[in-house]
């Protein structure tokens, strides 16, 4: 499936064995990280084939020669606290990113997303921006995340999740038209209770043992 207007399905025979693998209740919580954060490395691979570069001048150790470096500028912003799990793979690729974090959850009464925790670095806004976090489920806490980044200036924003409900989809669709969901699967939709169907449970426990 790829006829979200909004979305990109990053789909590769390697990616694929490796999300099969995360959505196996089998698998422990060691493997459960190495293959998120492997995951997430490869989507943002993907995510950056079209980055701006620069060329640059060096020397070989046999002479002079020409490279390339990514131009722009990019913050990778994961959502706490599951978009942590991607995080390491991402600077595995790309060391040299600033993180954001922000914190977000949802109001038991209000069903609002709060934002308890914003650290986002002071230029955020010169920068593009990925925001990153396993499940896209009901949305609630993407959206609330891309709305502080416009808030602070930050013109291009876009998301990576491993797993993305039909019903988060269509929520970005509406508030955030504009942001890109990379993802490695859309699923079928969303349990009474929240949960990603088949999707791989609670990334949050799986990655950190507590509910
Ligand atoms: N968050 C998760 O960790 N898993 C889901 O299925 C939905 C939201």
């Amino acid at each position: 499936m790829t006829d979200y207007a909004n979305v990109r399905l990053i789909s590769h025979p390697v990616i694929r064995q490796m999300l099969a693998q995360a959505r196996d209740r089998r698998t422990d919580r060691e493997g459960f990280r190495r293959l998120v954060s492997q995951i997430a490395a490869l989507l943002v691979y993907e995510m950056t084939r079209d980055h701006p570069e620069e060329v640059v001048d060096l020397q070989t150790p046999i002479g002079p020669a020409t490279g390339h470096v990514l131009a722009a500028q990019i913050t990778v912003v994961p959502i706490l606290r599951a978009g942590l799990g991607m995080v390491d793979g991402i600077l595995s690729l790309l060391p040299h990113v600033r993180i954001g974090h922000l914190g977000i959850y949802r109001d038991e009464t209000t069903l609002e997303p709060v934002v308890y925790y914003n650290k986002l670095p002071p230029d955020v806004a010169a920068t593009e921006v990925i925001v990153v976090d396993p499940m896209l489920a009901t949305g609630g806490s993407c959206t609330a995340a891309v709305s502080v980044l416009k808030r602070v200036g930050v013109a291009r924003i876009r998301l990576a999740c491993l797993v993305a409900a039909p019903e988060g989809i269509a929520r970005m669709a509406a508030d955030h038209p504009d942001v890109l969901i990379c993802t490695a699967a859309v699923d079928e939709g969303l349990d009474r209770n929240g949960y990603i169907v088949p999707g791989l449970g609670d990334a949050g426990e799986r990655l950190f043992g507590t509910p």
